[in-house]
């Protein structure tokens, strides 16, 4: 019933825990989760895992944080691999630009901007990291005509800023930082926003809930950020977790559980 739209189960801190993590998440009833990969060297981790475990999915991409390996033969090989993908493979990402990477701006849309083509040829969805430069990737949504959306993983920022990317297609995703107190602003643009436009995320390990900074986090945090947004949202439990679960199947073209 309940899924992870965003989580990096790649990363070394699981290497040794995902046959117990996927029991617990079945448990749990959280049956579909994506991995998005973050660099040319995730690519096959991320494939193994969603070869192996029934409710992973994964997405191929190259994140603005991990510039520093990039070499111009990665895009090369990422629309090979999307070319053969399988149906476990949803989506591009995770891409974007983010003011805080050590890459500089204009080496960072250059690989933004040919990934959308990429996406837009094998027509993917896209998975989107976009810190502080929200209009800038609006802006080049636009130019290039990119129209088969995505998801704007942990969306924070105003209504208006929202709903221009959900006229470009692209759902929001809610994370851990419903759970702080004094994230206002995210939280009243998640109380108000058409439910239609939202998908549920933990970015795992990172990201951790309130009062859990220094752990790391996990898919299961799934039920937490779920409750939580119950509380900031008029819609029954049962209404809002099945509209998060259709959103989920719909944006990343996935068959029912
Ligand atoms: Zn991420």
């Amino acid at each position: 019933m309940f899924t992870d739209s965003h989580c990096h189960l790649d990363f070394p801190c699981f290497s040794h825990e995902l046959d117990d993590l996927f029991e617990a998440l079945k448990s749990k009833e959280i049956t579909k989760v994506v991995i998005p990969a973050t660099q040319a060297s995730s690519w096959e981790p991320v494939q193994k895992i969603a070869s192996r475990y029934p409710s992973a999915f994964y997405a191929l991409g190259i994140h603005p944080h991990f510039l520093t390996s990039f070499k111009s033969q990665d895009l090369e090989t990422l629309n090979s691999l999307l070319k053969n993908r399988n149906n476990k493979c949803i989506a591009l990402g995770e891409i974007g630009l983010d003011k805080f990477a050590t890459t500089n701006l204009q080496q960072q849309e250059w690989v933004f901007i040919e990934q959308l083509k990429i996406a837009q040829q094998h027509q993917l969805p896209i998975i989107l990291h976009c810190v502080k430069m929200q209009g800038r990737v609006l802006t080049i949504l636009k130019q290039q005509k990119f129209n088969y959306g995505g998801v704007y993983h942990a969306f924070s920022g105003s209504i208006e800023i929202a709903n221009e990317f959900i006229k470009l297609g692209f759902k929001l995703g809610v994370g851990a930082v419903i759970t702080y107190p004094n994230s206002t602003k995210t939280r009243t643009t998640f109380s108000l926003l058409p439910l239609e436009s939202l998908l549920l995320e933990t970015d795992a390990p990172d990201m951790p809930l309130y009062q859990q900074q220094g752990k790391y986090n996990t898919p299961l945090n799934i039920l937490p950020i779920f409750e939580c947004l119950t509380t900031l949202r008029q819609e029954s439990k049962t209404q809002l977790a099945t509209q998060l679960y259709n959103n989920m199947h719909k944006i990343f073209a996935l068959s029912d559980d």
